[in-house]
């Protein structure tokens, strides 16, 4: 008898399900395969046209085959030699080449067939041991997996459905019109300050914006560059299968931040050596543990973790010492809408309550993940009918480690944040991406 497999998600955690499903299955198997944007093989991340959004990682760590490390450099610098294995190539490269590694490897196994449907799934039931899959159709499956990825930030607190709905809010970054709209104003501000204001700073330049740009955020941290010309790194630190608890990994990585310091080694290294082991000790930290990690130490892990090319860093510099570029520490209190402009009103502990005004605003704040407050229909149906919960600290799905959500319905990716802390980079998802595909076979 044949299996029909259900994936919902056509971006990197759904694709790479299907690739290894490929690559492993000796059974007959039917793939229904669901994108509600059209967008199988890129999702969000890698269907910018826009060359000058580079991939964060270089490329010599962004193979999407576990097995195969070099995998994305050959098929680079076989289709664009001017790039290097060290190199950050455009995200849009990236795309074409999950792309045309799908293209490749779609017909190459004879037990597995697949059927592409661009529609959005609105619900999933289980009857018996059968899901049912609801889009304008309804498909039927003996397994789910559910890869939906990054959804819309949320929107500023307490504004208004005036601002919501204005033409000159855009809370979706990467919106198709949002840089043509953008480029005719004098004055912007961009809300939050992490990768993706890098992206739209980026191609506002791109475009000879020569307004004003307003950057807002609670601590007004950037990303960091990514080190050239790096110092020697630290050693291997973590030991091998030890449960750490918080406060004693915290001392030791200051420990080693204070090492590479005094001998000149790459500071960075130190974040890098011991992100890979972060998952393996986030699901031990105790639910106490993890809070404080939220309160206390989250914005400065992100500022640690996430690192923009040098070349992407340039840009902002030279937007800053153009002033073009106003970056403002503060909390938002509220926004007026009034006629064709907005009025900003933040307050930080050492300036106290303030406000500016601006023509246009960009939401930058980073996914919503708190699975309770996205208003997806397909989440709304499976919260009301409890198909799935949010996880304990409310930063994706619950589910175990190795992305079960219950007996045959799993995910993998972003949704297992509050499971694994570290689930939304391609090295990680293709780890979770290959596992699962040997799980749901052997099952
Ligand atoms: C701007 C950006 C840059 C990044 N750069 C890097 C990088 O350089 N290196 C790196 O390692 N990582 C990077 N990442 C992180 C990582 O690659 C992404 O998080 C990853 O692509 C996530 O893939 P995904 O498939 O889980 O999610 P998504 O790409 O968000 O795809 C989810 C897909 O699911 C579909 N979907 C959702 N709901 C439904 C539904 N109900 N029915 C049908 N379809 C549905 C959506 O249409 C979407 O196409 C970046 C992320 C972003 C956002």
């Amino acid at each position: 008898m044949t299996n029909t497999i259900a994936i919902v998600g056509g971006g990197i955690s759904g694709t790479l399900t299907v690739l290894n499903l490929i690559k492993q299955s000796k059974n007959l198997l039917h793939i229904i395969w669901f994108d509600a944007k059209n967008q199988f093989c890129k999702g969000l991340a890698y269907s910018t046209t826009d060359e000058q959004h580079l991939l964060n990682v270089r490329a010599n760590n962004m193979s999407i085959f576990v097995d195969e490390p070099n995998h994305f450099v050959n098929w680079l610098t076989h289709n664009y030699p001017q790039y290097s294995s060290h190199d950050f190539a455009p995200r849009k490269l990236f795309g074409e080449y999950v792309l045309a590694t799908f293209n490749d490897l779609k017909n190459i196994n004879p037990f597995i067939t697949i059927q592409q449907i661009a529609e959005e799934v609105i619900d999933i039931e289980k009857k018996e041991n059968i899901f049912e899959i609801t889009t304008t159709q309804t498909y039927t499956a003996q397994k789910v997996v559910i890869a939906l990825g990054n959804f819309l930030p949320a929107h500023p607190r307490s504004v208004s459905k005036k601002f919501i709905e204005s033409e000159n809010y855009f809370q979706n970054a990467f919106h198709s019109t949002i840089i043509e709209k953008a480029i005719i104003k004098k004055n912007i501000t961009v809300i939050g300050s992490g990768l993706t204001m890098i992206d739209v700073l980026i191609s506002l330049h791109h475009h000879s914006f020569s307004g004003k740009i307003n950057i807002i955020s609670p601590h007004a941290y950037i990303p960091q560059a990514h080190a050239e010309n790096a110092l020697p790194s630290v050693k291997p630190f973590i030991e091998e299968n030890k449960l750490y608890q918080l406060q004693e990994l915290l001392s030791l990585v200051n420990q080693q931040l204070k090492k590479a310091k005094t001998e000149h080694l790459n500071s960075q290294s130190v974040i890098d050596v011991m992100r890979p082991y972060l998952p393996f000790f986030w699901i031990n930290f105790s639910l106490n543990e993890k809070q404080q990690f939220l309160r206390h130490l989250r914005h400065k892990w992100g500022v640690a973790r996430h690192r923009a090319p040098s070349e992407s860093m340039a840009i902002l510099k030279k937007l800053e010492s153009s002033h073009i570029i106003h970056l403002v520490k503060g909390r938002l209190v509220d926004i007026k809408s009034m006629d064709d402009v907005f009025e900003i009103h933040f307050s930080d502990s050492k300036i106290g309550q303030q406000s500016f005004k601006t023509e246009f605003i960009i939401n930058c704040t980073g996914p919503e993940s708190d699975y309770l407050k996205i208003p997806a229909v397909l989440v709304q149906n499976l919260l009301k009918n409890k198909i799935f919960t949010p996880d304990s600290i409310h930063y994706g799905i619950n589910a175990t480690k190795n992305g079960e959500i219950s007996p045959d319905f799993y995910t993998l990716g972003p949704p297992l944040k509050g499971i694994l802390w570290e689930s939304t980079a391609v090295p990680e998802i293709r780890h979770q991406a290959k596992e699962l595909a040997a799980k749901i076979i052997c099952n």
